[in-house]
C-alpha cells in the first residue's frame, strides 16, 4: 500500500462532519496558542503535580468507574445524560486522552464514538493498531459541557483525579493528547497544537504526543504534504514506531530475565544451595581453623 492509500483509509467526507462536532475543531489549539511558551517548553518535562492522594486513589478501574459514575462534584453533572469513563483495552500501552464528551458519547456513555471518534480509530487503523486491544480511551473531564463548549478550568481541576489514576491504573507507555484542553491538562501549559504536535515528551516516566484532535481533521481534507491530515498520518507513523519499539524491548526484556531464571533453576539443581540445617561450613566456622 503506498502512502496516498494509507491516507486514504481515514477519511471522512465533509458531509458525514455533523455541525455539533464543528466547533470544537476551531477551539483546537490555536486559541490557547502561547508561542512564547511553546518554544521554551519544546521537548522539554512540564513540572506538574500529578500524583492524587493515596486516600483519593482508587483501588481499580471498576472502582474509578463507579465513583465517576456516581460523581456531582463540578458544574458539569446536572446536564449530563451519562457520565464517559472509557473504553478500550484497560491493559493497553497505548491511551488517549481527548476533551470532553459530545453528544454522541454523552448519548452511549462511551468516548469517541462520534464522526471524531471514527475518524480517531482510523487513524490509528491506518498503522495496524486496533482501539479495541491496542489503546484505552478517556477524555479530560468525564461529563458533556453544554453545547459542547471547552471545558473551564474549575471542571478540568475537579475531574483530573480520575484521569490521573486512569493513568495510573491502566500504566499506559505512551500517551496521545488530542487537542489544547488535554495538552494543558497534562502537561500544565498552554502550548500551541500546531507548534507542538508530532513530538515525544516525556511526563512521569511514559511518552506523551500532543496531536490534533480527529475534528479539527474532519474541517481540513487535504491531505496535501504539510496539511493537518499529511502531518497526522506521519505522527500515526511516529506513534506506531515507538509502540514496536516497546514491544520489542519488553521481549528481549522477557527473553533476559526468563533465561536467567533458568540459569539459576539449572544451578540450583546441580550445586544445591545451604540450608539452615546444612553441614556445609561456614566462612566464619572456617576462619577458626
Ligand atoms: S465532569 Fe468529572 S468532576 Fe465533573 S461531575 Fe463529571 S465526573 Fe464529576
Amino acid at each position: 500500500m503506498n502512502d496516498k492509500e494509507q491516507m486514504s483509509l481515514f477519511d471522512l467526507t465533509p458531509s458525514e462532519v455533523p455541525l455539533t462536532e464543528l466547533p470544537q475543531a476551531d477551539r483546537v489549539a490555536e486559541t490557547l496558542a502561547d508561542k512564547k511558551t511553546a518554544r521554551s517548553s519544546k521537548n522539554s518535562s512540564p513540572a506538574v503535580s500529578t500524583s492524587v492522594p493515596a486516600n483519593q486513589q482508587f483501588a481499580n478501574l471498576d472502582a474509578l468507574r463507579d465513583a465517576a459514575c456516581n460523581c456531582q462534584k463540578c458544574p458539569l453533572a446536572p446536564t449530563r445524560t451519562n457520565v464517559v469513563v472509557e473504553r478500550g483495552d484497560r491493559k493497553a500501552k497505548i491511551l488517549v486522552i481527548g476533551e470532553a464528551p459530545g453528544e454522541q458519547e454523552d448519548l452511549s456513555g462511551l468516548p469517541f464514538v462520534g464522526k471524531s471518534g471514527q475518524l480517531l480509530d482510523k487513524i490509528l487503523e491506518s498503522v495496524g493498531l486496533d482501539t479495541n486491544k491496542d489503546v484505552y480511551i478517556c477524555n479530560t473531564v468525564k461529563c458533556r459541557p453544554p453545547n459542547n463548549r471547552v471545558p473551564t478550568e474549575v471542571e478540568t481541576n475537579t475531574c483530573k483525579p480520575y484521569l490521573l489514576e486512569q493513568i495510573r491504573l491502566v500504566d499506559p507507555k505512551i500517551i496521545l493528547l488530542t487537542g489544547a484542553t488535554s495538552l494543558k491538562s497534562i502537561l500544565g501549559v498552554k502550548l500551541g497544537i500546531t507548534k507542538v504536535r508530532g513530538q515525544w515528551y516525556e511526563w512521569e516516566g511514559r511518552l506523551v504526543m500532543p496531536i490534533f484532535h480527529p475534528s479539527y481533521l474532519l474541517r481540513n481534507q487535504s491531505r496535501e504534504q504539510g496539511s493537518p491530515k499529511w502531518l497526522t498520518w506521519q505522527d500515526a507513523k511516529a506513534i506506531k514506531a515507538k509502540y514496536l519499539e516497546i514491544i520489542a524491548a519488553e521481549s528481549v526484556t522477557e527473553t533476559v530475565l526468563s533465561a536467567q531464571t533458568q540459569i539459576e533453576d539449572n544451578f540450583e539443581s546441580v550445586v544445591p544451595l545451604p540450608s539452615q540445617n546444612s553441614s556445609l561450613v561456614s566462612i566464619e566456622e572456617d576462619e577458626e581453623f
